[in-house]
């Protein structure tokens, strides 16, 4: 029997990741091989609530001249798209799901629950956040950080494009550096751009540890929950 290292999860899947290599969209390979990967943590037995980008269809900063509030409307709407993709991506490949927003659309999701979505994780069912928080001038960051606190897990996976922390942008710097271990606080005060200083600091609050990691490599992260050495853990050192 595998031992995961951890129980009860936040998988944050940014749109990026989704997009694959086209940039923009959904790209459903890449959505199945998400789901593919998740199903394997259900069937260990481990807990996960998934919280969804949407930065593959729209950014609130992209709106150039608009009403900012507007925008990350916008934004929180483009995740939900997102959730619906991967929840059917998860339910073809057997997985049960709830999609939970932030902002209420009961004709094609629940709303957000606390108590709701604690049950489903109980009960073996993915729950896949979308709608961000519900709130302009957030991010799916802080989402991600906000229900990891609410749901009481052991970590956040943060899949990203790049396979862990750098020190620069490794994508244009060849002798960019990459971080094994960094606590919450270099996080925020080395300014690195993992995630929005509001996510970072909420998670340092609630000394909740997050795993950095790249999405490209199949089976990443199951790696990452049988606590193999990979990407870049960030957590009160
Ligand atoms: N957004 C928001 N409030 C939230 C979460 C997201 O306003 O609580 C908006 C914001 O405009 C953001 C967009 O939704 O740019 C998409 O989310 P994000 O950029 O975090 O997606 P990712 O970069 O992870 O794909």
């Amino acid at each position: 029997m595998e031992v995961c290292k951890y129980k009860r999860i936040i998988l944050k899947v940014s749109g990026e990741a989704l997009a694959g290599d086209n940039g923009f969209g959904i790209d459903f390979d890449v959505a199945t091989r998400i789901a593919i990967e998740i199903k394997e943590l259900v069937d260990m037995g481990v807990e996960i609530g998934v919280v969804v980008g949407g930065g593959n269809i729209w950014r609130g900063r992209s709106g150039k001249g608009m009403d900012r509030a507007t925008a990350d409307y916008m934004g929180m709407l483009a995740t939900c798209i997102n959730a619906l993709a991967l929840q059917d991506s998860l339910e073809n490949v057997g997985v049960h799901t709830r999609v939970q927003t932030a902002i209420e659309m009961k004709e094609i999701a629940e709303p957000f629950i606390r108590r709701r979505a604690m049950r489903h994780l109980e009960k073996g069912r993915v729950v896949i956040f979308a709608a961000g928080t519900g709130n302009p001038y957030f991010s799916t960051d802080t989402t991600a950080a906000l229900r990891a606190a609410e749901m009481e897990v052991d970590v956040i996976l943060l899949a990203k494009k790049v396979d862990g922390v750098y020190d620069k942008d490794p994508h244009k710097y060849n002798d960019a550096i990459k971080f094994d271990n960094l606590s919450h606080m270099e996080v925020l005060e080395k300014g690195l751009q993992v995630m929005d200083s509001t996510a970072a600091s909420l998670c340092m609050d609630n000394n909740i540890p997050i795993l950095v990691f790249g999405l490209d490599n199949p089976g990443n992260i199951k790696k990452a929950i049988m606590g193999e050495k990979l990407g870049t853990l960030i957590s009160s050192k």
